[in-house]
């Protein structure tokens, strides 16, 4: 399991979540979309950064709302060639 960032940040980026990670997993980008990414494999699933987010666009991907189920590939993407 990991947390995946949605939709209402793409152009937001207030980076609330960067400041509260412990691993330093939130890394931003312009592609697919410009938005910050969650890496998969080094979100270690603490949860701080839900909460913090003015948006609610950060979820456990366990809970994703069924609108927002391709920021799974879109994530997938984004960390493909990194
Ligand atoms: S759940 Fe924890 S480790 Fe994962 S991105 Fe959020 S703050 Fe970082
Ligand atoms: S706190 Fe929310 S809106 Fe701000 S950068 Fe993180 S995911 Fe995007």
């Amino acid at each position: 399991m990991a947390y995946i960032i949605c939709e209402p940040c793409v152009g937001v980026k207030d980076k609330a979540c960067v400041a509260v990670c412990p691993v330093d997993c939130i890394h931003e980008g312009t592609e697919p979309l410009d938005m910050l990414y969650i890496h998969p494999d080094e979100c270690i699933d603490c949860g701080l950064c839900e909460p913090e987010c003015p948006v609610t666009a950060i979820f456990a991907d366990s809970d994703l709302p069924k609108d927002q189920e391709r920021f799974i590939q879109i994530n997938a993407d984004f960390f493909r060639n990194k």
